[in-house]
């Protein structure tokens, strides 16, 4: 395969940019190799800069949700800028993404839209932490909710660990309030509780974990957390930016029956443009600039071009049998991966829930990060991948990253993803 324009592209990009890249998973630093620049994208494909065509499992780390470059969004998008891209002054555009996301997830009541999940989780722990006068978390280790100082904790192992900052530049005041624990481990939860009794804000996590690879929560325990949230007081955060509209059209928050009371969106509600969102109960939203005291804002916070896409996005999985659709792409995917694997004498783990899929290379079930650190094999991964890659599929290059599929993936690339997956097992 040829990869040297792509490789020229990256070198002029290192003399301009950190990296060459303006997120850390696109340089490949995971896998090796040369990251491929992209030329466009349509339906499942992306097409790189040497002119090579690859079925697409990343779909922008999950926006896509209809596949790249769909008529109605690009009809939608171009419709709008040819109207002006930017008001800083508020459109009938964001009123109506906002109704088809709170129609979609009843715990939304009220929803304010911001640019990135980044400052959807922000913003949801500002709100917690003034509707409860507390000012300590929960999280989860292996749990991402974007890079915000708060959020950059290293994992920890045993019952709980006060926040080390996890990059040099966040200050360890910045942590201090932060918790790590570990994902699926509800006696973790509670004995974090008690040991902070009355000053924790809010815990704070991925329904269905989808940044440590794809960890689903083991059976019941999202009702725990609702529970523990409950009984000590503290607001319960879905951070849905990943799984909403993408794990069932009310998100995980549907599929697994928990009401949280604060919600993040991002990913898939722009529609592959830059939004995102957070919302829940009435009462507490209400606390949220100009409503209320608490202060957020942004420029292009409900941007036109966005608002636009998400809503088409939204409106085109509202269909009937999409979810239906997406999930036994997603499962063949899971079984085939696991079949082929298990025919090759492959150790794998696979899943999935919803359009979410993913597989780690490991013998023992993973639960948490620790048991993914432990025991995925992240050498074998790197070859999987390139191996992949070399027969037109691009994965995630990362083991610790989730698998999406589109409404645009349909039986012939899961058939020719399977077929290059047995080779690739094998090799
Ligand atoms: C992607 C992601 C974020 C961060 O969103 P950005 O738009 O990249 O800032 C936060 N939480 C979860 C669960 C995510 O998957």
């Amino acid at each position: 395969m040829e990869t040297s324009r792509s490789a020229e592209l990256f070198a002029e990009a290192q003399h301009h940019i950190p990296g060459g890249v303006n997120s850390p998973v696109r340089a490949f630093r995971g896998v090796g190799g040369t990251p491929r620049f992209i030329e466009h994208g349509a339906g499942a494909y992306l097409y790189d800069a040497d002119g090579n065509k690859y079925i697409d499992y990343v779909l922008s780390w999950g926006p896509l949700i209809l596949g790249h470059a769909h008529p109605e969004i690009v009809w939608v998008v171009s419709n709008q800028a040819a109207r002006g891209t930017s008001f800083g002054a508020p459109t009938a555009s964001e009123t109506e993404l906002a109704q088809l996301i709170t129609a979609a997830m009843p715990a939304v009541e009220l929803v304010r839209f911001v640019s990135s999940g980044t400052e959807a989780t922000m913003s949801a722990i500002r709100l917690a932490r003034a509707y409860t006068k507390r000012a300590k978390v929960i999280k989860f280790a292996g749990c991402y909710h974007g890079h915000a100082d708060e959020f950059l904790v290293q994992a920890g192992s045993g019952v709980a660990t006060l926040g080390l900052p996890d990059s040099p530049g966040v200050p360890p005041a910045a942590t201090a309030d932060t918790l790590s624990v570990p994902y699926n481990d509800l006696d973790a939860v509670e004995a974090v509780l008690k040991q902070h009794h009355d000053q924790v804000a809010a815990i704070i996590v991925e329904p269905v974990a989808g940044n440590m690879g794809l960890v689903p929560p083991l059976p019941g325990y999202l009702t725990g957390l609702r529970a523990l949230a409950d009984a000590h007081d503290a607001l319960l955060v879905f951070d849905e930016v990943m799984t909403g509209f993408r794990v069932a059209p009310g998100g995980a928050q549907e599929l697994y029956g928990v009401t949280p009371d604060l919600t993040c969106l991002g990913k898939v509600i722009g529609g592959g443009l830059p939004a995102a969102a957070y919302g829940g109960r009435r009462e507490i939203m209400q606390q949220i600039a100009p409503a209320g005291p608490v202060y957020q804002a942004g420029t292009l916070s409900g941007n036109p071009l966005a608002m636009v896409a998400g809503a088409a996005t939204l409106r085109a999985i509202s269909a009937p049998g999409v979810f239906e659709r997406l999930s036994q792409v997603a499962a063949q995917l899971r079984d085939g991966f696991a079949a082929a694997a298990e025919a090759a004498n492959v150790p794998l783990q696979a899943a999935s829930v919803g359009s979410m899929w993913g597989f780690f290379f490991a013998a023992a079930p993973i639960r948490d990060y620790a048991s993914a650190k432990q025991h995925a094999d992240t050498a074998r991964y790197a070859r999987f991948f390139h191996a992949m890659l070399e027969r037109g599929v691009y994965l995630a290059p990362s083991q610790f990253e989730a698998a999406f599929v589109s409404l645009a993936h349909d039986d012939a690339e899961v058939e020719y993803t399977l077929e290059a997956a047995r080779a690739a097992f094998r090799a």
